[in-house]
């Protein structure tokens, strides 16, 4: 009798050699902390394939697009498993495979034997199932077209079972989700910083969120709305350590011993700083930032030169040579856009210079820095921060 079976492809870590089993069980943990909530699955990896099963086919469905979001995976399929012979394998395709392929412009087989010991060889059983496709469909069938066919009807010869099946569906690409090490990503509320998040997340990195405001000149709601997208994260990645320090007191004191076109530097410096703090407390080895060159004054080379010089760990910034444009498409595709363009407060939007240094220099910068003691607040801040762990 056949059944249904999710098959998931590993991406690049099949490339991964001595670590491999270390990658496997990552990505085991991950299919399996993302399953819980729905139910019991049986899962299990096989030859470069994760196996997803249940007794309720519901249950399948529902985890599908979930499958899609799983780091490490590069597709994911609905398929049927069936017993290892043609005669199982010829009538799943005639009952369940061809009817779908009513209307699709072309079509070819491909078959993978990882049993040595089946009967027949790939290139015949592409021939039976394509004969079978054929004729089945009659009028109606899509015509073949071995190099560049519209529909893929997969055969897949395992140990125990045989599994049939038409089309892949993209996942989520990248390295299992933790297996890259562990990064503090700057949150605002904005479309960058949670894209930038979302990039290093699917490089493998544990992706831990500081956001930092200004109550009450930004808002509760303000940071509900960060919080927000960290959670639109947690479809990607697991839970996430949301940190947050209160800004306002240091603004105000800039404000009151800065000139006004340096304010923006050095927010963003003193938020480097404290990053860094945060970043060595929770054992990350790194700072992600959703900056993008030239974007804004605080982006310019000069400006990132005098933020970066404050910080004493590497600062990553997956999205620098990128257009808004690609940012956006991505931010869309990780559904955070329609949240992130919500029009709330953001801490280096209330107090923005009326013109901001364009091409600050570092002695310049430092000049500033001198006529306040930055030193004690930021220590304030840093002991005020508060934590809170969020839940996909
Ligand atoms: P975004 O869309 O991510 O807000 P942006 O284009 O608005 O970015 P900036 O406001 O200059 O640019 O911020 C640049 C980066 O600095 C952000 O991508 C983010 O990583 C960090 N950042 C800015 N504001 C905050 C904040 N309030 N809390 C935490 N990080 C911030
Ligand atoms: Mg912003």
């Amino acid at each position: 009798m056949e059944k249904r079976s999710i098959l998931l492809k590993y991406g690049e870590l099949i490339l991964k050699g001595a670590n491999r089993s270390y990658f496997d069980a990552v990505l085991l943990r991950q299919v399996r902390r993302k399953l819980k909530p729905l139910g019991e699955f049986r899962v299990f990896t096989s030859q470069s394939t994760v196996f997803v099963e249940s007794e309720d086919d519901m249950l399948l469905e529902m985890a599908l697009p979930l499958m899609q979001k799983v780091f490490g995976i590069v597709s994911v399929s609905m398929a049927w498993r069936v017993e290892k012979e043609m005669g199982a394998i010829l009538k799943c395709v005639e009952e369940k495979i061809a009817p779908d392929l009513v209307g699709a412009q072309s079509f070819k087989a491909d078959a993978r034997r990882s049993d040595k010991k089946f009967p027949l060889k790939s290139p015949e059983i592409c021939r039976e199932v394509g004969g079978c496709v054929l004729r089945t469909l009659g009028k109606r069938a899509p015509r073949v077209d071995v190099h560049n066919p519209a529909e893929v009807v997969w055969v897949e010869i395992r140990e125990d079972f045989a599994y049939v099946h038409a089309g892949k569906l993209p996942g989520a690409g990248g390295m299992p989700y933790g297996t890259s090490g562990r990064a503090l990503l700057l949150l605002s509320g904005g479309i960058d910083s949670p894209v930038a998040g979302y990039r290093m997340a699917k490089r493998g990195a544990f992706v831990d969120c500081l956001h930092f405001e200004s109550f009450p000149y930004t808002s509760e709601r303000a940071k509900e709305k960060v919080m927000d997208l960290a959670r639109k994260l947690c479809a990607y990645t697991d839970t996430v350590n949301f940190a947050s320090i209160r800004l306002t007191k240091l603004q105000l004191a800039l404000q009151e011993a800065c000139q006004e076109e340096y304010f923006t530097i050095l927010l963003r410096r003193s938020m480097m700083r404290l990053a860094c703090r945060v970043a060595e407390r929770q054992g990350c080895g790194a700072i992600v930032t959703g900056e993008s060159l030239g974007q804004v004054a605080s982006q310019t080379m000069e400006a990132l030169r005098c933020t970066d010089a404050v910080a004493n760990l590497p600062v990553y910034r997956p999205l620098i040579g990128m257009d808004k444009e690609e940012i956006v498409r991505t931010s869309r595709e990780i559904d955070c856009f329609e949240t992130s363009i919500l029009p709330y407060e953001d801490c280096c939007t209330v107090f923005t210079p009326r013109h901001p240094k364009l091409n600050p220099t570092l002695e310049q910068v430092l000049a500033e820095e001198e006529k306040l003691d930055l030193a004690s607040l930021e220590n304030e801040a840093f002991e005020n921060i508060e934590f809170v762990r969020i839940d996909g």
